[in-house]
């Protein structure tokens, strides 16, 4: 496992569209491993592919119930409803800003031994979800603010 640079704004492989994966092998395999660990080792709660510089479609995301792995993610339901909370980005350090996101997604994606699967995510998990995706269509969570959180007024 290796931490990866983080590509940060400004950085034009963050706008692009990411291709699905075809097929998961040992390459993917140390991709996804070292998306984690560099995950974790920016106490980020999820990642996705590109910001590494990986035009690929994958995310990985910890929301503090354990890793989920999703390759090839497809929303395939959300909740009308919407709820307006903080963000931030890996890509976008010290910023935060609120954005609106469903209060409930269903995902469909492969595993990492290419098995379809749904997860259900409410609340924090249904954001961080929105937010990996939104990466792999070249989306930054800026351009969906309603309002920036200036962190140094916050007390
Ligand atoms: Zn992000």
């Amino acid at each position: 496992m290796a931490i990866r640079e983080i590509r940060k704004k400004g950085d034009e492989v963050l706008r692009k569209k990411s291709k699905p994966v075809k097929e998961i092998n040992d390459r993917t395999n140390q991709l996804i491993d070292d998306m984690l660990e560099t995950m974790y080792n920016a106490e980020g709660v999820g990642l996705a592919a590109p910001q590494v510089g990986i035009l690929r479609r994958i995310c990985v995301i910890d929301v503090g119930e354990g890793p989920i792995v999703l390759i090839n993610p497809e929303k395939i339901e959300e909740s009308a409803e919407q709820i307006q909370a903080a963000e931030g980005c890996l890509s976008i350090p010290g910023i935060y800003g609120e954005v609106k996101r469903p209060e409930r997604v269903v995902v469909k994606a492969l595993d990492r031994e290419g098995k379809s699967f749904t997860v259900e995510g409410t609340g924090m998990l249904a954001r961080a979800l929105c937010h990996e995706m939104d990466h792999l269509d070249g989306i930054l969570f800026e351009d969906k603010v309603i309002r920036y959180i200036d962190v140094n007024n916050e007390d």
